[in-house]
């Protein structure tokens, strides 16, 4: 998870951090643990970051401290290293030329090999942010730059581009990066492009790179393309340049399609609210149910409700209230935040749902907290019979590239038969869209998709050791 942004405006536009600004609010669902944003005049980059939603960190005051015509901004959901300040990003690395600003989606696979790399290369894995308490792999990354640099006799601009072509190469996993100097911005995409990254044109010279579409949208640039895997992007006054540091091996991960990304995504050219809507058509069609209504798990798992409705002919309804100031329950950080977050999010609507058979729809089940906690309630609210309609297959193995599910243990699916599930959610019956179908609905060959929390085929290799702490990188542990 997390969202990135940044934006390239004319010198004449001072505005690149109130732009990020709104750019970043499109993609809080991504990350809502920390935002940060990186803002450069030419000569001095500022940044401005804390713990909080986007909405909470920022304000009139701390925006205009933030001048410039470039900028980069983050909205983070923890991965590598914990929830504490010293981890909000954008990240800040100095060398003898000047100071880069990183901002990371992803997660890295080899991070106790970067820290050798760094000891190896330059004596002290303790520099930079990570001197300072930070313990995230954006911190790894920034001070493999900022170290490569500061023994780099050349310019900055030019140096900085060659460096990335030396660094990019070495990181293993997931990574969708914004970056930037005092005069220019940067992105990067890993070569299986795991999380998606988009380039859109604002104006007649500005352009702006973000996690997803929508956040183009909202600031008023139109969609020109995705930032390749394996590419490296340099904007500057002269415009896009485009240059390659790892030759594309696409497996872009599915779970975009089915909650990550935002309905009004598009993802390889897929519109992933269609791509919703179809998975719950093909699930009505693996696993019909005799109900009288299909009702969604406000708000993810409502266009595959649809897709449910519209092809098993049950009408729709909504028999839950959400409430929408309450964050997404599986990205809460602890269990017991989640617990808390599940309780204070869903409402039943008693007058819709009482006497009735219902097809509940969600998208996925994680850990099952949140289905375990809605059957009952929904049965305490009169339902006569509760259907669990899921469409995605079983979560049965760890993601290692960005979404903290990253224990097998914590997985309901990874140690349970599906009637055991079924009994431990108290549900009548329990059905899961297949892998295949699921791949069919994004639209695109199945051999470009990572599954590996669904099927355990994992498309980057990593080494237990590396992948498992999220506290890795804290103090002593390497
Ligand atoms: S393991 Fe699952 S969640 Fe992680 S990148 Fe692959 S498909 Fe996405």
């Amino acid at each position: 998870m997390c969202g990135v942004f940044s934006v390239y405006l004319p010198k004449s536009c001072q505005d690149a951090a109130k732009m990020t600004y709104f750019g970043l609010y499109s993609l809080q669902h991504r990350g809502q643990e920390s935002a940060g944003i990186a803002a450069s005049n030419g000569e001095n980059i500022m940044v401005y970051k804390d713990l909080g939603l986007v909405s909470q960190v920022f304000n009139e005051i701390s925006l205009s401290s933030l001048p410039g015509h470039l900028a980069i901004g983050h909205t983070r959901y923890s991965t590598t290293g914990g929830l504490k300040w010293q981890n909000a990003q954008p990240t800040l690395g100095n060398t003898a030329f000047g100071t880069i600003a990183l901002a990371h989606n992803g997660n890295l696979v080899n991070s106790a090999e970067l820290s050798k790399i760094l000891l190896e290369r330059y004596g002290d894995v303790q520099s930079g942010e990570l001197a300072n308490g930070n313990t995230t792999d954006t911190a790894l990354i920034t001070a493999l730059l900022t170290g490569n640099l500061l023994k780099a006799a050349l310019g900055y601009g030019e140096t900085l581009l060659s460096t990335a072509h030396e660094i990019l190469p070495l990181l293993k996993g997931a990574f969708s990066l914004v970056f930037m100097d005092e005069k220019r911005i940067y992105a990067a995409r890993d070569r299986q492009g795991l999380r998606p990254l988009v380039v859109g044109k604002i104006g007649e010279s500005g352009y702006v790179i973000a996690s997803e579409n929508a956040a183009l949208d909202i600031v008023g640039a139109t969609f020109l393309r995705e930032v390749e895997p394996g590419e490296l992007i340099m904007i500057d006054d002269d415009g896009l340049h485009s240059s390659r540091f790892a030759e594309a091996k696409r497996s872009g991960c599915v779970f975009e399609y089915v909650y990550l990304a935002r309905p009004d995504a598009h993802i390889f050219g897929r519109a992933v609210h269609e791509a919703r809507v179809e998975m719950g058509r093909a699930l009505a069609r693996e696993f019909p149910c005799d109900a009288d209504i299909v009702i969604p798990v406000p708000e993810s798992g409502t266009p595959a409700a649809v897709g449910f409705a519209k092809e098993s002919g049950i009408p729709f309804a909504q028999g839950l209230t959400k409430n929408s100031y309450v964050g997404r329950t599986f990205i809460q950080p602890t269990d017991t935040l989640r617990r808390v977050g599940i309780r204070l999010k869903l409402n039943p609507l008693k007058s819709v749902i009482a006497g009735k058979k219902l097809v509940v729809v969600d998208d996925s089940i994680v850990r099952g907290n949140t289905q375990k906690a809605l059957v009952k309630m929904l049965k305490d609210s009169g339902a006569k019979e509760v259907h669990i309609r899921i469409s995605s297959p079983p979560v049965k193995y760890p993601c290692y590239y960005g979404i903290d599910f990253a224990k097998y243990d914590e997985l309901i699916a990874n140690n349970m038969s599906l009637d055991l599930i079924r009994e431990t959610l108290g549900a009548d019956s329990l059905g899961y869209l297949s892998i295949e179908s699921m791949a069919k609905a994004t639209n695109r060959d199945i051999s470009t998709l990572c599954l590996a929390c669904f099927n355990g085929k994992y498309p980057v290799k990593f080494s237990t050791a590396d992948v498992s702490d999220k506290y890795l990188l804290e103090g002593g542990n390497l």
